[in-house]
């Protein structure tokens, strides 16, 4: 991936992609303190840039470190990498970690640093050939309490678990994997929330040890705006053998329905069909410009 054209936006320029380095020695790399975040370009333009800048502050913030650049900032130097890239539907990767000047698990006052990178990473499936839905197992690790990590922020650390909950899942023929929380209850995948449609209503587990993911919250708000009910709660795996459909949501994974979990299976319907048209029309701006013409 650090062998192309281009640039990244590295502490306030933009520099060749090449030339974007860290010292081995990087407290970011050693101890995991690093935060990111994934954004998506739509039509030239960052879908939801604010709401994802402020949450990489915030995430720095619940790691105990302060971003040397305000959100507005970040936005701006956010659409500046984006031009520079010259793409329109791309995805965006910010990400903040404190340096090398201290090595110790304390580096209270190592400099802090902020890296902006954008990229072509397309849907890789239509929407009908996504209908047909992918494959989750089950983790045999389980996301953490909010006491044990830092649940609340989109830190680099948490996605060890997340990798190694992957990794098996793919050894195993399937996609991805279907993480579980601390209490055994249904949390999330490993890059997405989760919903499923259970008698026309779309139930999703409450974020108090996960991402309450801004696509989470938007297709909520999607689903809602279609009359549809929708419950935040505690789902236990046993029930998902009477889940009518069963989706993902997240910034990459967008609207994702699931064929499969470990050997249930499931048929994508209507409410994943509805969701995910709603979803593009509003990413794309159709919808924002129909209401606007209202
Ligand atoms: N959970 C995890 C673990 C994630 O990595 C993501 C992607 N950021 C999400 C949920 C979904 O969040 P969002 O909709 O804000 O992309």
């Amino acid at each position: 991936f650090d062998d192309r054209d281009g640039q990244i936006w590295f502490d306030g320029e933009l520099i060749p992609w090449r030339d974007a380095k860290v010292h081995v020695l990087t407290h970011g790399l050693h101890y995991a303190s690093c935060v990111f975040e994934g954004e998506r370009v739509y039509n030239g333009s960052v879908f939801k840039l604010t709401e994802h800048s402020e949450r990489l502050v915030k995430s720095a913030e619940v790691l105990g470190f302060q971003l040397p650049y305000s959100v507005a900032e970040i936005d701006a130097a956010t659409n500046a990498v984006v031009k520079a890239q010259g793409f329109t539907d791309a995805y965006v990767r910010p990400v903040a970690w404190r340096g090398s000047e201290m090595m110790g698990v304390s580096a209270q006052h190592n400099t802090v640093h902020v890296a902006i990178a954008c990229w072509e990473w397309p849907s890789y499936f239509s929407p009908e050939a996504r209908m047909a839905g992918i494959k989750l197992q089950t983790s045999k690790w389980a996301r953490p309490a909010p006491n044990t990590a830092p649940t609340n922020s989109k830190a680099a650390g948490l996605y060890m678990i997340c990798t190694m909950s992957k990794h098996a899942a793919e050894n195993d023929g399937f996609h991805d994997a279907l993480m579980l929380d601390h209490r055994g209850w249904v949390a999330e995948a490993t890059g997405a929330n989760f919903f499923m449609a259970l008698d026309g209503k779309l139930h999703t587990p409450i974020p108090d040890c996960f991402l309450d993911g801004i696509t989470r919250r938007t297709v909520i708000d999607l689903a809602k705006r279609r009359g549809i009910e929708v419950i935040e709660r505690a789902i236990m795996p046993d029930e998902l053998k009477n889940a009518d459909e069963i989706f993902l949501t997240g910034t990459a994974a967008e609207v994702t329905p699931v064929g499969r979990i470990d050997d249930l299976t499931f048929t994508p319907g209507r409410m994943c069909q509805i969701l995910m048209t709603d979803y593009d029309s509003l990413v794309r701006g159709a919808t924002a410009s129909a209401a606007a013409a209202e």
